[in-house]
């Protein structure tokens, strides 16, 4: 592959500004392609960065707010016009930012952040209210009124995709928001911002950097932020709702899954296996809180179906994430590489596990990149640590079962809710199925990813709140006003 972009130094936007943090302090953005390759310096912002961005926020809000819908739409859908005309380049620099592979998901990533801004921006109308009959004495009617600044904490693995489903909802009702980076892949976050800060007026949307524990510490607590929206690990998003909700401002949290796979004896086919495959994630490196990584296989076609999917895993690429031909990129850092190393550690050393495939035999690429190849734990039992534990890596736990009851009670024994995946011919038991489990999202006989104007969110520690769809957008990002009016 050719060489990376050229450093440079990308600053933060803060109120239609491009600005440094105040004291200075910046910190290497590294590529994991290469550990040793410093891709950029962004600003190390501190809490009195967040205050400066949530008093831009806070500014703008008024004026922003009190646009007609059309005004927001127009300019919402300029700014996806404008996102489509950079797609390339957006994907370009995931690639190279997060390390997702381009062809399978770094694309993909960045047409959902256009498909979500469009939806959005389409949407921006229905954020109104109702009119209650209540006589000709009487006009009883609802706002539905923005909450005002919004802070979006995003999480590494897909970047676009999250700011996508927080940034054109929150803005289509009226709100301002504050971007919050994650440290180890700020970059494609940041040209978002360079492609359509021009559109929107000046501190509408603001983007900063910096560690979570400061910058994003200071807006989970400010009081100046309406709401919190929140989407990473389960452990920090229970600490931002504990915060938030001391303070009663409005939170939401995606958090972290666990996400059950089951398959029906009747459906041990090529294009279930290829569905099943999609579901793992593994062409993100597993690195998705969707990932299907518990896969229930009956036992009736449990040997069998585990060969298709071990046929094709075993023909995914891992390479560079910016050659065409990688089907798997690299994991996003060392401290990832080596959570997920650990956990293979842990399952090869359970009692009873078959490795089913194990892609570090035939692995072409390694260091200096962070590339983990695909593991799969075959006869894995559902109480095993990596079978209940999120790895956020290309680990697949297969575990057999014989009867419907039993295998819904173990789809739901985990902390977790917020994917599940049920493939079965058989109508009734793919629904029963699905409405039995614990979990905020079920897709029936197929394993992609979300799509725009679906709700998506979690039950149990998956977390609260609802992101994607014109319901997320009413419930998440607007709140009610009555209006109550003696005529006559
Ligand atoms: P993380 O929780 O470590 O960090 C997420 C974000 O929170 C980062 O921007 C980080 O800087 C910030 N942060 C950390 N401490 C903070 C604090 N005290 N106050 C405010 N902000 C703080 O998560 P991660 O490692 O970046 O992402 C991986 C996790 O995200 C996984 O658990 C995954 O399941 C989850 N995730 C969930 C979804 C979803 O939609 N449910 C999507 C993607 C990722």
């Amino acid at each position: 592959m050719t060489g990376f972009p050229e450093k440079k130094h990308w600053p933060m936007l803060i109120g239609g500004e491009w600005v440094d943090a105040l004291d200075g302090s910046t910190s290497d953005v590294i590529t994991p392609i290469d550990r040793n390759v410093v891709i950029a310096t962004v600003p190390q912002g501190k809490e009195a960065d967040a205050d400066r961005a949530v008093e831009a926020a806070r500014a703008a809000f008024p004026g922003w707010a009190g646009l007609h819908f059309k005004e927001r739409q127009k300019l919402i859908l300029q700014a996806a016009d404008a996102l489509e005309a950079r797609i390339e380049d957006l994907a370009q620099l995931t690639a190279v930012d997060t390390g997702n592979a381009l062809r399978t998901q770094a694309r993909p990533e960045a047409q959902t952040l256009v498909d979500l801004f469009r939806y959005m921006g389409g949407v921006a109308g229905e954020v109104k209210g109702v009119t209650l009959p209540a006589g000709e004495q009487q006009l009883q009617y609802t706002r539905r009124e923005p909450l005002g600044v919004v802070a979006g904490i995003l999480p590494w693995n897909s970047p676009l995709m999250i700011a996508a489903f927080k940034t054109p909802a929150a803005l289509a009702a009226g709100n301002t928001i504050i971007l919050k980076c994650a440290e180890d892949a700020p970059l494609t976050i940041l040209e978002m911002g360079r492609i359509i800060a021009d559109i929107l007026p000046a501190g509408v949307l603001n983007i900063v950097t910096g560690k979570g524990s400061v910058i994003g510490e200071r807006l989970a607590v400010h009081p100046g932020v309406d709401k919190v929206s929140f989407t990473g690990s389960t452990g920090v998003g229970r600490h931002i709702a504990e915060v938030a909700g001391k303070r009663l401002a409005h939170s939401s949290m995606e958090l972290g899954g666990k996400s059950p796979c089951i398959v029906f004896p009747d459906s041990d086919t090529d294009a279930v296996a290829d569905q099943v495959v999609l579901s793992t994630r593994f062409a993100r490196q597993g690195q998705s809180c969707t990932s299907g990584s518990r896969l229930f296989l009956h036992e009736d076609i449990y040997d069998s179906f585990l060969a298709k999917v071990v046929e094709r895993i075993g023909a995914m690429k891992v390479g560079d994430p910016r050659d065409e031909a990688s089907d798997i990129g690299a994991v996003n850092s060392a401290k990832q590489w080596n959570t997920i190393q650990n956990y293979i550690e842990i399952g090869e050393s359970m009692e009873g596990v078959e490795i089913a495939y194990d892609g570090r035999e035939s692995l072409e690429v390694g260091e200096p990149g962070f590339y983990h190849a695909p593991i799969v734990f075959s006869r894995a039992r559902n109480d095993w640590q990596t079978s209940k534990e999120e790895i956020f890596g290309p680990v697949l736990s297969v575990i057999p079962w014989k009867d419907e009851d039993e295998v819904v009670e173990m789809a739901n024994d985990n902390e977790y809710g917020l994917a599940a995946f049920v493939f079965a011919k058989d109508v009734d038991a793919a629904l029963r199925t699905a409405h039995r489990i614990e979990s905020g999202w079920v897709q029936v006989n197929q394993g992609g990813g979300q799509v725009a104007g679906q709700s998506y969110g979690g039950f149990k520690q998956s977390g609260f709140g609802r992101e994607a769809s014109l319901e997320g957008l009413l419930e998440g990002f607007t709140q009610i006003k009555q209006v109550n009016v003696k005529l006559g």
